[in-house]
């Protein structure tokens, strides 16, 4: 028998899941992922409602641009030379009701030209802005990949940028926006809940969207997981689905196995959990490894806001419009008791034509909300009034759909409504969060660690150990958590190997 442990159990077949799993097994470990949902990809997910798709979560994937480290990253998941990226010029545009419109552009001196257009007073903070995108347009994340020479030369371009960089995780989005006195330019940076995380996250956004480097891939979320996952099996890994963790295994301060709610346990040498960090270490774990860090962390840190999800089959091509826009509301949308909006975006997605027949379009509308109680009772305990508020909100937003684009309500053919008890059966995230961690100017951009203090051979990746959350966060950290593995075992790490493909499977409880 080989000394080297060899098994490994994920929890959690979201992206971290999936890109952990395809690395182990290029590493030779026997890999088993645990789904609790009936399909994989968690918060990276579509849904098919007749003829049209809606997207829940895909605006971009960073790394879209070959020449950039996160596209080679992504190339040892999948084959991402295959994906088809679209590039807005006009990546969104807020309007008001009264008809007053701003478009923001992917193009740096386009964009600069129209705020200035719009808003000449505000020039100062307009210029400092501009100038925040340029800067990071060509700062490179500090490379996991490469030689030690590339890993070196970014992370001295990286470097360079600090004070910037912290200068803008310091400051929340919507504060940020306050300096602007422009009502649409304001409404940009957001107000509320949404606009609590750090600007840099959206400074980030635009720079990265200004370089080609995070396209809308066709097809959404499903063209990334699907590929990954189909990599895992290809690979000799097995992806179950409906198999929810109740336990982690502890033995000596060592993780040794889980156990699913059926009873079954599985032994092995690794557990890595992939699913929500909350449920991890509170109910996994039993709170017996949560060490002062983390709990400061779970009691302080700020997630981010779950989300209902109003989607619209439309029967009309709706391609002359921006596919992403911001509506500034004179009157607030109330979501729930407990919920105001005073701006919602809507989502177009003609750009995307695997989401709807020819002449067609399939659109979202994403609204975010901390109420998620409120949606759980209701789910739960009165099915009649969930459904009636379902539908309050949707023809709600409907009639601000159609006050934007009149006559748009009669070709509405498919109306769909997700709420925050959706994300939490689905997904299991902790207070519903859309995607963890908030990145604010109290957690900076340093990832958490992957370890609890006092545990072995038990790793935590996501974007639960990476605020600001996203595909890469899965990605990145899937990567760091193997590489610790294979580092502890003596194994070589080998994320281009495509040799270690055989059945090693086999010996592994299925
Ligand atoms: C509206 C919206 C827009 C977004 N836009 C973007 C974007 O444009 N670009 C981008 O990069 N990211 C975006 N994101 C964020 C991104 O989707 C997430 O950050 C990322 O998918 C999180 O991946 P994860 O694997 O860490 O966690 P998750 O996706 O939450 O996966 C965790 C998995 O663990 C499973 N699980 C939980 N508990 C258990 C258990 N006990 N047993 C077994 N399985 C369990 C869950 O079912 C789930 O499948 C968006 C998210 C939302 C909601």
């Amino acid at each position: 028998m080989s000394p080297i442990p060899r098994k490994v159990v994920i929890i959690g077949a979201g992206i971290a899941g999936l890109c952990a799993a395809v690395y182990a097994r290029k590493c030779g470990y026997a890999v088993t992922v645990l789904e609790q949902h009936e399909r994989p990809g968690g918060l990276a997910t579509s849904w098919q409602r007749g003829a049209y798709t809606f997207e829940a979560c895909l605006h971009w994937l960073l790394g879209s641009n070959q020449h950039d480290s996160m596209y080679t990253l992504w190339r040892e998941v999948f084959d991402i030379d295959r994906m088809h990226f679209v590039y807005p010029e006009e990546w969104m545009r807020v309007e008001s009701e009264d008809g007053k419109r701003l478009s923001i552009y992917s193009n740096l001196e386009r964009l600069e030209a129209e705020l200035l257009r719009h808003a000449p007073q505000d020039e100062a903070h307009i210029r400092h802005f501009v100038h925040a995108i340029r800067s990071l347009s060509d700062c490179p994340l500090p490379s996991q990949g490469g030689t030690w020479q590339h890993r070196f030369a970014t992370g001295l371009q990286f470097l360079r940028r600090v004070p910037l960089l912290q200068s803008l995780s310091h400051i929340t989005s919507e504060a940020y926006g306050k300096r602007f006195s422009d009502p649409l330019l304001r409404g940009f940076f957001g107000e509320g809940e949404n606009a609590q995380l750090a600007v840099l996250a959206l400074v980030f956004a635009l720079a990265w969207n200004t370089n080609r480097n995070a396209g809308y891939p066709t097809g959404g979320s499903q063209a990334v997981i699907g590929p990954i996952a189909h990599n895992l099996q290809q690979l000799g890994g097995v992806l179950r689905t409906g198999a929810s963790v109740k336990e982690i295994l502890v033995e000596d301060d060592t993780a040794v196995g889980v156990t699913l709610d059926d009873g079954e346990r599985i032994d092995a040498d690794w557990v890595l959990s992939a699913a929500d960090g909350h449920t991890t270490i509170y109910d996994l774990l039993d709170g017996r490894y949560v060490g002062p860090r983390m709990a400061h962390v779970y009691r302080t840190y700020k997630t981010f806001p779950s989300f209902l999800q109003v989607s619209l089959g439309v029967a009309r091509d709706l391609s002359q419009q921006c596919g992403y826009v911001m509506r500034l509301l004179d009157s607030p949308l109330e979501v729930d008791p407990q919920t105001a909006l005073h701006q919602i975006a809507f989502r177009l997605f003609h750009y995307d034509p695997t989401f709807a027949p020819v002449g067609k379009t399939a659109v979202t509308c994403t609204l975010p909300t901390r109420n998620v109680e409120y949606w759980s009772r209701l789910s739960e305990h009165d099915p009649q009034e969930y459904e009636a508020e379902k539908r309050r909100l949707a023809n709600s937003v409907i009639a601000l759909f159609d006050a934007w684009i009149p006559g748009v309500r009669d070709a509405i053919e498919m109306v769909d409504v997700s709420t925050p008890a959706t994300v939490v059966r689905c997904t299991r995230n902790w207070q519903g969060s859309m995607e963890g961690w908030l990145l604010t100017p109290q957690t900076g951009i340093r990832p958490l660690p992957p370890t609890l203090p006092g545990l072995r051979r038990f790793l935590m990746i996501g974007q639960w150990v990476m605020p600001g959350g996203g595909l890469p966060s899965g990605l990145i950290t899937a990567r760091r958590a193997v590489r610790r593995m294979c580092r502890q075992d003596g194994i070589a790490f080998a994320p281009d190997e495509h040799e270690k493909t055989t059945n090693a499977a086999g010996d592994f409880p299925a």
